[in-house]
């Protein structure tokens, strides 16, 4: 800290007493025990039975037989719904299992119609003023090997993505034990290798009815802590957060984010921040390194229909990968196996990642929602910053922080508590020299992410 924000410290503290440390010590405490406990039951062992049962189909291709038991798409399918179904049942049918399905009229990489089906499993929050809002994490269950086309060849996908399946069960099953005060949907998407089917029809629809998908974390490759020289690093996961989107027309919104240096702080850049400092402090020993970068290169994930869709999305992956072990047919060549097989993966540490979405999702799901009409005050020229914003419905929420940080800063280093109310100002704290954020806190301490404020007149 310099010299020169102790000094904004201590002036704004004595200006204001209700100007308050960033954290209580047991403020959130029994949200946190309860995220933390969910997250715990996170199990290696369940997770390395899915993997290996979902490898059992065979291929899991998008255009591959449908109507078997055994082999091929459909049967997984239906035995993901069927362990939906189980963790469901096992709560007292709190978990909600659907099948979204549609047929995909043809494409580049489906030369027939196809049906595809999105297996869900939705967990409806208990408040009702939130239950409208919800969180989707998802994994996709479909396969390939080296030709895309190739549906009949062994295509195990056991880390792409029955990893990120996997995860996502575990996350159903310990997450339905509980309750959430917003509405958790669990998704195990199809035909993504085919050109992320699923999700382009799932955010559409959401979109299309005015569902408010507050957050999405996409787990696509979350499978191997080794790299291709052998290195392990079991300690990281990669958060691929899209700052301003990629479009040709620039609406209002987005051009006023522009103008005051707004291009780190869009949704998903917000949810990337709440995503990594509330899971670091329940996961000891994982850190999320975030990528300023919508995806890899070359690749994409079904975190990019949520996005186009202006939901806020981000993607979860494993910090190095094997090509190796991606998209290839099983075969040795000079001693060298390739092809996505169940002994590259490390179970311990897809419950890891599935105990950072756990910590985030839980996080998420007890806090208010995000401030709406955010907006910081540009009418005169003063050192002072004056942010406004619409009061939450929630019954529970019980005042509102207003978090800074330096613009070059990539996480927020200072908070104060400005209390329940909509309008307020941090003396001598100048809006030309932080960005701003507000956020809602209810009264077990449980905080929403932060909302950049436009600037009003
Ligand atoms: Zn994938």
């Amino acid at each position: 800290m310099n010299m020169r924000i102790i000094w904004l410290s201590v002036y704004a503290m004595l200006a204001a007493t209700s100007l308050a440390a960033p954290e209580k010590a047991d403020s959130t405490q029994r949200g946190s025990a309860q995220i933390a406990q969910a997250a715990r039951e996170i199990s290696p062992k369940n997770i390395e039975a899915t993997i290996r049962k979902l490898v059992s189909f065979g291929t899991r291709h998008t255009l591959s037989d449908a109507t078997s038991e055994t082999r091929g798409i459909g049967a997984a399918r239906r035995w993901i719904q069927s362990e939906f179904e189980r963790y469901g049942k096992e709560t007292g049918g709190r978990l909600e299992v659907t099948m979204d399905e549609f047929t995909e009229p043809p494409g580049e990489r489906n030369p027939e119609p196809v049906q595809v089906v999105n297996v869900v499993a939705t967990l409806r929050g208990s408040q009702p003023e939130s239950r409208e809002r919800m969180y989707v994490v998802t994994g996709h269950y479909d396969s390939r090997v080296t030709d895309p086309m190739n549906a009949t060849a062994d295509a195990p996908g056991a880390n792409d993505d029955a990893s990120g399946v996997a995860a996502v069960l575990e996350m159903a099953r310990v997450m339905s034990k509980r309750e959430w005060d917003a509405t958790l949907v669990f998704i195990a998407m199809a035909g993504e290798e085919q050109g992320l089917f699923g999700s382009t029809h799932w955010a559409r629809m959401a979109k299309e009815k005015g569902w408010n998908v507050a957050g999405m974390i996409t787990n696509d490759i979350i499978g191997s802590s080794r790299s291709d020289d052998g290195r392990i690093d079991n300690k990281h996961v990669r958060l691929f957060a899209e700052g301003l989107p990629p479009v040709r027309d620039v609406p209002d919104e987005l051009l006023s984010m522009i103008k005051t240096g707004g291009e780190n702080d869009s949704s998903a850049r917000e949810l990337a921040r709440f995503i990594k400092t509330t899971a670091e402090k329940t996961v000891p020993g994982m850190t999320v390194n975030i990528v300023y970068r919508r995806d890899r290169y070359l690749r994409g994930g079904d975190h990019s229909p949520f996005l186009d869709a202006g939901f806020a999305a981000v993607r979860m992956t494993e910090p190095n990968e094997d090509f190796r072990h991606q998209h290839q047919d099983v075969r040795t060549e000079d001693g060298v196996k390739f092809g996505d097989l169940p002994e590259f993966c490390d179970f311990d540490y897809i419950a890891q990642v599935g105990r950072v979405n756990a910590a985030a999702l839980g996080a998420l799901a007890l806090a208010p929602a995000a401030p709406t009409h955010v907006k910081i005050e540009t009418k005169e020229l003063t050192n002072d910053t004056t942010l406004t914003w619409r009061a939450n419905e929630e019954p529970d929420v019980a005042g509102y922080q207003i978090v800074w940080r330096e613009t070059t800063e990539p996480l927020w280093e200072k908070s104060a508590d400005a209390g329940d109310v909509t309008r307020f100002t941090l003396p001598k704290i100048s809006k030309d020299n932080y960005l701003f954020g507000v956020c809602a806190v209810d009264s077990e301490g449980n905080v929403s992410p932060a909302v950049y404020p436009a600037p009003a007149r």
